[in-house]
């Protein structure tokens, strides 16, 4: 299969950078592996990530829990690369401050979700940012458990996302695939720890600041709602079910990795 540039003239020309040749060869590669059925990462095989779960599409839930590579576009990673050295950053300032930071680990739960009389298995598993003993947080509230690990997300964005979170109340804001899945990240995290919430520090990437959201833990019906919405993508998988996607020009498909998988009729789920 020949990958296509995005600019539909076919193979990328011979004179692109060699930079650009090199991740060019790389997705290349990628898209070979699928097309010869060899595409899985088995690492993640299997496993529901909290990063991901919160995605409005569940094929596209479905492809990450399978281990299929997220094809971001060139842009898109170099901003997921600046990100991270912003995280990094922010870890550090947290290390440095007088919270009490504890040390942060990936944790992992299998659930179980009930369809009829069936029953599926849900591994679920994240590792926080920063976790910090909620004492120093939750002090006088004894209802929130005093002590509890506190999970915290941090992230960072531009400018105009910035102003735009806070002036639309993006808590209650469903309009964005990155929204959801934000919130959702942080209440899985707080599952896992069994904290009573977590919270999200975004980071203004142009002034510096700092936005902070607390995030509460979900009820336990929208918790079970979630974990049968997993079981249900693991279910379908395992009977090769096609699971319902989005137009291919709705936007959520214009900017999801899973473009190549999905709507090129190579491979579904
Ligand atoms: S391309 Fe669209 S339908 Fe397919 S996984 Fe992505 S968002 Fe879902």
């Amino acid at each position: 299969m020949t990958f296509q540039s995005t600019n539909g003239q076919g193979n990328l020309p011979a004179n692109v950078s060699s930079l650009s040749a090199l991740l060019y060869e790389s997705y290349q590669r990628y898209v070979d592996l699928l097309a010869g059925g060899a595409v899985r990462d088995v690492d993640v095989g299997g496993v529901f990530h909290a990063s991901a779960v919160g995605h409005p599409c569940q094929r596209y839930v479905a492809y990450h829990v399978q281990g299929f590579p997220p094809l971001w576009p060139l842009d898109v990673n170099d901003r997921f690369t600046e990100g991270r050295l912003h995280d990094a950053i922010l870890k550090e300032v947290f290390n440095q401050s007088k919270l009490p930071v504890l040390p942060a680990k990936s944790i992992t739960r299998t659930y179980t979700a009930e369809e009829g009389t069936t029953q599926h298995a849900v591994v679920l598993t994240g590792c926080p940012d920063v976790v910090i003993d909620g004492a120093c947080l939750l002090a006088g509230q004894d209802d929130w458990h005093q002590g509890a690990p506190i999970p915290v997300e941090l992230k960072a964005v531009a400018d105009s996302r910035f102003t735009w979170m806070q002036t639309k109340q993006a808590y209650t804001l469903q309009a964005t695939p990155w929204w959801p899945r934000w919130v959702m990240q942080v209440q899985c995290y707080a599952a896992l720890l069994q904290a009573p919430l977590g919270v999200l520090v975004v980071k203004n990437k142009e002034s510096g600041e700092l936005w902070q959201q607390v995030v509460p833990a979900m009820a336990a019906q929208q918790w079970q709602v979630l974990i049968e919405r997993l079981g249900g993508i693991m279910a379908a998988i395992g009977q090769g079910k096609a699971l319902q996607g989005h137009p291919k020009t709705s936007q959520l498909c214009r900017e999801c990795p899973y473009q190549y998988a999905c709507h090129s009729g190579l491979e579904g789920c």
